[in-house]
This record gives structure tokens, sequence and C-alpha cells, in this order.
């Protein structure tokens, strides 16, 4: 998202930018996602729902996304929702393969398979979540989240920034996720198999604990680190009657349940079956993207280098302490990157 659409605004300033794609073909975890692109309503509450986030890149996302958005219409990429059916939110949700088929074509040179062969100025690599070795660094030391992602996005950006002196953001050890279906899953599995109702269960370590304490965020992404924080690295969801019959993504509880193949009888829980419990389902955290990466300033600027621009899950530090939307952290400063590199030369 954030490496396209930078080069589709580089070349609409006359620009002629080449994007080197490790990957064996174009779009990224964007061509994957359910691909709503959005901002909090109000200020207040994005700053309250991401409070360690900083508030400058914040504003910056908040006051440019529906510029963005209008951007990405105007050059073709297909709308199929005006809004995002969430009241706290406002965005659109686009057809994903359209999008990335209109942004490569905006984008001009894009050579997929290639690394890159000269030294690039705007790093949009996608983050961490793709390296073991980095995650079990930053993220979580037993390394067990299951990836929910594309299988490229591994830090090559952070690490070439950080050898050319990059400071990192704030929250390195935060991750955007969903608890899973504990169980191996493909691509066409992310969403389906994607366990969105841990606020309506009662969730248990395989010690029978209750390990979260307070009421489980919209997103839920604070019910997923803390699971990634339990020794099995795991949780199971215990679910009643009541919790079956919730309403949850135009369906019910009941019918994401039925399509889990981690669902077992409550007999069958490591732990004395807690009273009313109908069915529980083993969860596992899948890590979409990282949260926390290299610092950058409200022009894109990676913090500490000359130079040297990133954007997307790239940039750390705006979501930090919750979660807001990946795809328009990318897309707003995937242009101001291209914006900005284009102001220096
Ligand atoms: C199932 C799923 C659902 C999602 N739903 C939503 C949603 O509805 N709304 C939302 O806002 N977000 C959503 N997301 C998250 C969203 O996809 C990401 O936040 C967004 O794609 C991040 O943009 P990016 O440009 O940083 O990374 P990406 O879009 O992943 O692009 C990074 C690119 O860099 C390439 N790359 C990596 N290393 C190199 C290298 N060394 N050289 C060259 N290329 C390299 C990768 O191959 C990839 O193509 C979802 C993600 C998933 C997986």
């Amino acid at each position: 998202m954030a490496g396209l659409s930078a080069a589709a605004r580089a070349r609409e300033l006359g620009a002629v930018p080449v994007v080197y794609e490790k990957g064996t073909r174009p779009g990224g975890s964007m061509l994957l996602s359910s691909c709503v692109i959005w901002r909090f309503r109000d200020w207040d509450e994005f700053r309250e729902e991401c409070p360690g986030g900083d508030e400058t890149l914040q504003r910056v996302v908040w006051e440019r996304l529906d510029e963005g958005l209008a951007w990405l219409e105007s050059i073709g990429a297909p709308v199929v929702e005006h809004d995002t059916g969430n009241p706290r939110t406002v965005g659109k949700r686009f057809d994903s393969r359209g999008l990335t088929e209109t942004l490569v074509r905006a984008a001009g040179d894009l050579r997929v398979g290639e690394p890159a062969t000269e030294e690039p100025t705007i790093l949009a690599t996608g983050g961490f979540q793709g390296d073991g070795t980095l995650v079990a660094e930053h993220i979580h030391p037993a390394g067990s989240l299951r990836l929910r992602a594309n299988p490229w996005s591994s830090g090559d950006g952070l690490r070439l920034a950080l050898g050319r002196g990059a400071e990192l953001s704030a929250g390195m050890d935060e991750f955007y996720g969903r608890n899973m279906a504990d169980t191996e899953f493909s691509e066409e599995e992310f969403v389906p198999l994607a366990q969105l109702y841990g606020r309506h269960a009662r969730v248990y370590n395989d010690r029978g604990e209750k390990f979260f304490q307070g009421e489980v965020s919209w997103s839920e992404n604070d019910l997923v680190q803390a699971t990634a924080q339990q020794p099995e690295g795991r949780a199971w969801y215990v679910l009643d009657d009541n919790a079956l019959d919730q309403p949850v993504r135009g369906g019910k509880v009941a019918d994401i349940v039925a399509r889990a193949p981690t669902r077992v009888d409550p007999g069958e829980l490591p732990f004395p079956a807690p009273q009313g419990a109908r069915v529980a389902v083993r969860v596992r955290p899948g890590i979409t993207h990282t949260i926390g990466g290299l610092r950058i300033d409200q022009s894109a600027r990676v913090v500490g280098t000359e130079g040297l621009f990133a954007a997307g899950a790239d940039a750390g530090g705006i979501s930090t302490g919750g979660y807001a939307s990946g795809l328009a952290a990318a897309l707003v400063f995937g242009r101001i990157a291209a914006e900005s590199a284009l102001d220096g030369l």
C-alpha cells in the first residue's frame, strides 16, 4: 500500500520512480486485506484508543486521510462501500484486487521478484512480522505467533535504516493481530478463521486462569496481545448459549464457531468446565503487522538518517497502545514520503 501509493504520487509529480517488490506478486498484505481504509470519526477518540502513539503523526493521518481516499477514487480505485459500517469510524471499503491493479498501473516501473539494485529513497517493506528472530526479539520471546500477513515483510526496511542510524519508535513490542483458530491456515483463511468474538466469551489460559481483566476493546487487539503473553501463548474461548447467539460480522458467534476446526466439547478442556459452557475454541494470536518500527517525522523522514523516508508498517509509533487502520497510515504517509523526497531534490 505505502510503496505503490508513494510511486503513484511521485509519478504524478513528474518523477520516474522504480518500485522493487521482493514478493512474487504486487500488493503485499493490502491484497489480502478486508481493505477498509478508515480513521476515527472523532480526533479525541483516536487519542483515547491509541494513547501511546505520536500525536503529530496521528494528526497527519487523521487530517489527510479523506484527501487520500478521494485521490484513490480519482485514479480509478473501485469502492465497494462508502462507509465502514462502524459508527466510531469513517472511511471506505475498496476491492483489494482492483485497488492493487489501479495502484500498479499508476506506479509505473514495478519490478516484481527483484531485490533493490540501488539505494532506496523510500522504505515500504511492510513491517517485521515475517521474521521470527525479530518477532522473538521485540514482541514475544517464544516466537509462537502465527503469521497472518504476506510472507515477505521481514524487517528489511528496519534493518537497512538501523544501519544508517535510524531511531526506533515507541511500542516495539506491540502488534496488530487476531486470535485465530489454533491450527495451520492459508491466506484464504485469514478472515474466516479469525475468532473475532472474544468480548462475548469467557477467556482462559491453559491453566484455567481468567487472564484478561476489564472490558475487551472493540478491535479485540488488547485481548490478542494479552493472549500472546500467556505461558503457552494461546487461550480458550468458552461460550454459553447467550454468547453463541450474539450478532457478529453479519451473522452470529455460533456461525464462526461452527467453522473453527479447534472447537471442543467443554468436557475436553484441560481444566474443569465453567458452568453453562456449551462449547470451547482454542485460539492462538496471528500477527497481521507490527505496530512499532522506524521513527519518522511528519514529512515521513526517518529520524536519525539523511535522505531516507519510510511509510506503512515500516514506520512505527502511530497506533501505539491500540489499533488504527494500517492501510490509512500507509496511504497517507506513502503519498507524503513521495512529496517530501521530491521536495528535497
Ligand atoms: C487478512 C488481513 C486483513 C486486513 N484488513 C485490513 C483492513 O480492513 N483495514 C486496514 O486498514 N488494514 C487491514 N489489514 C492490514 C493492512 O493490510 C496493512 O496495514 C497494510 O497492507 C500495510 O501496508 P504496507 O505498505 O506497510 O505493507 P504491505 O501492503 O504488506 O506491502 C509491503 C510490501 O513490501 C514488500 N517487501 C518486503 N520486503 C521487501 C524488500 N526487501 N524489497 C522489496 N519489497 C519488499 C512485500 O512483499 C509487500 O509487497 C489487513 C491485513 C490482513 C492480512
